[in-house]
């Protein structure tokens, strides 16, 4: 069996570990890229969302490498992502690719259904192998995304433009190639260490601008052209709840805590929007609610023709949280000198607001 994935971010790093330590054949296409969007749009009905078209690139790519058999995502949620599997497998077959697209029962079992997943893909590995390899694969996953919020902390105010960037790059090929935990350790601790050694500015307060929006093209930097990357150039400091870690925490396990992030959010939401609405729309309104007074704006992130999030977007407006948000709607026809003259603009106006604020503060004093 040669598996193949479609990506996410840097979810293929957490995959190839578990597949490596299970002796597996697994196939990881190149990072998505223009080919893989063209792909995608070309073998894509019209009006699906963009994650779809990408994810369709991706495994395209992975058959042509020949992958038969192929991990997808899905669920039974009220929007379009219970459909992806069907629809992406008869696109395969019709272009002459006999694949078999296994997907992963999250929805139904949580973490039972992930590691039964797991299981049908290897070739016997017993219960021991597959908790271990998949502990594994989650501990690489953990270090990249501490390393990653370091990084979008350090890109505001790092002095030379692309520092955080070089190391976060490093970083994540030594914990892609980490084989044990004391390496993958060592590799989290001596990155976020040299990171913390760049040299900053220490003399700016930088704007604080909140990610949320769709899951997938909040994690799929291609998808977005690297909207998080800009604004950090712009000296932006950007603050992502949303990440595979996170995700895993309160999606595969049961909570006997009862911490649990997305409650709160879900509660935060209750005044505007009172049940999910599919996909992630219900949280985007909660987190401008619950987290408003930490950032200066938002920037939501939304694939084209994606209903949870235009009924997000339409609500936004009217919650009581007063504070600017851009939505930017990410389809094939997205260019970066449009995304980057609406990010310049909404930081300009970002600086107005907090330099009008503290003036009235004075004023007040
Ligand atoms: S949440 Fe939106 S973009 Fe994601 S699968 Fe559903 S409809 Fe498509």
């Amino acid at each position: 069996m040669r598996v193949g994935m479609p990506h996410l971010g840097n979810l293929y790093i957490c995959i190839k570990a578990m597949a490596n330590r299970l002796n597996g054949d697994l196939i990881v296409p190149s990072l998505s890229n223009q080919r893989t969007l063209s792909l995608g749009v070309k073998y894509s009905p019209e009006g699906l969302c963009l994650p779809f078209k990408l994810m369709l690139g991706n495994l395209i790519e992975a058959a042509e490498l020949g992958a038969d058999t192929m991990i997808m995502v899905g669920g039974f949620g009220i929007c379009r992502l219970g459909y992806y599997t069907k629809i992406q497998k008869q696109i395969l077959h019709d272009l002459g690719y006999d694949v078999e697209l296994v997907q992963f029962g999250i929805s139904e079992n949580k973490l039972l259904g992930f590691l039964q997943s797991m299981k049908r893909l290897t070739s016997g590995e017993g219960w021991p192998s597959i908790i271990s390899a998949f502990r594994f694969g989650l501990a690489k996953l953990g270090a990249v995304d501490k390393i990653e919020r370091v990084v979008q902390k350090v890109r505001a105010v790092e002095q030379v433009k692309g520092a955080a960037n070089r190391l976060f790059t490093q970083a994540i090929q030594a914990i892609d190639q980490a084989d044990d935990y004391g390496t993958l350790k060592r590799a989290q601790r001596d990155y976020i260490a040299q990171l913390n050694q760049v040299p900053k500015d220490t003399q700016v307060q930088p704007l604080v601008v909140g990610m949320t929006g769709e899951f997938y093209v909040l994690l799929e930097p291609f998808s977005n052209l690297d909207v998080e990357n800009e604004l950090g150039k712009l000296g932006v400091e950007v603050r992502r709840r949303t990440f595979v870690s996170e995700w895993v925490k309160y999606s595969l396990f049961l909570n006997p805590l009862g911490i649990d992030e997305t409650k709160k959010i879900h509660k935060a939401a209750l005044p505007y929007l009172k049940r999910d609405v599919g996909g992630d729309g219900w949280e985007t309104v909660g987190e401008k609610v619950l987290h408003a007074k930490e950032y200066d704006g938002i920037v939501h992130l939304a694939p084209f023709t994606c209903t949870p999030e235009i009924v997000a977007q339409n609500i936004m407006p009217s919650t009581k949280e007063n504070i600017p948000v851009l939505t930017i709607l990410c389809d094939e026809q997205l260019a970066k000198a449009g995304v980057l003259t609406r990010l310049e603009a909404f930081v300009d106006l970002l600086e107005r607001k907090r330099w009008v604020n503290n003036k009235q503060q004075r004023v007040v004093v």
